[in-house]
């Protein structure tokens, strides 16, 4: 089901078949929306080189990354976690709406292509089973798969397993977070002296991306980088 997923998620840049702007209706192009909405999407130009936080004009570095560097080594993101990107991302995640998703994550792909220093591979963030069953898919690995396809990057979606379900920590004081996080992940392959690219939907406190990298390193990757479509403020 997973691979039938993926090639209905890839198989729209094939055969672009959305004709129609999934913002306002209008005539899109192949990337599913019309050429004034996609000029129009709140693009992350100014943000912190480490951890993408939106920073003010000419600021390459959060005070936070500067006082207590996080374990990965840069994040990039395409966009302001803002309307109308919060909303495409919603549906996309909980509503199925992979047209929205692919549209994203085509977009994106071209916005934050890393030119110099390039992963290895990519490793989507995982979902705990549980919530993957109910959902039917991993946001992260439809776009980890685009961002592949478009970089010629591999994709490793099984490399990171979620060892147990999360749901609670939206609950918990960040520094609890991050304990409780950093044993939730498990490495399931090779990993020694790779540079590897994590990819996820939207980064928010950075939390999981901070637990995923840790669990990394410890197994000794080399370098984790970190590819989202959004960040929040
Ligand atoms: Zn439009
Ligand atoms: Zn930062």
């Amino acid at each position: 089901m997973v691979y039938r997923l993926i090639s209905h998620f890839l198989s729209h840049s094939v055969a672009p078949r959305l004709a129609r702007c999934l913002l306002c209706g209008d005539s899109a192009t192949g990337n599913g929306l019309c050429a004034p909405c996609s000029a129009e999407l709140p693009y992350l130009h100014d943000a912190c080189g480490t951890c993408a936080l939106p920073l003010p004009r000419g600021a390459t570095s959060c005070p936070r990354c500067l006082q207590r560097p996080p374990s990965f080594s840069s994040a990039s993101a395409a966009w302001h976690y803002a309307f109308p990107i919060g909303q495409l991302v919603q549906h996309f995640k909980y509503r199925g709406d992979l047209a929205a998703g692919h549209s994203l994550a085509r977009l994106a792909a071209v916005a934050i292509e890393p030119r110099d220093r390039r992963p290895d591979l990519l490793v989507p963030i995982p979902l705990h089973w549980r919530r993957y069953w109910s959902r039917g898919y991993n946001q992260a690995q439809l776009i980890a798969v685009e961002f592949g396809r478009q970089w010629q990057l591999p994709v490793h979606s099984r490399l990171l397993r979620k060892r147990s379900a999360t749901e609670t920590q939206l609950q918990l004081k960040r520094a609890q977070r991050l304990r409780n996080l950093s044993q939730s992940f498990a490495v399931g392959e090779a990993v020694a002296g790779l540079h590897i690219g994590l990819v996820d939907d939207v980064i928010t406190t950075g939390a999981t991306l901070e637990a995923a990298a840790r669990t990394l390193l410890a197994a000794g990757a080399a370098q984790v980088s970190a590819y989202a479509l959004a960040r929040t403020p």
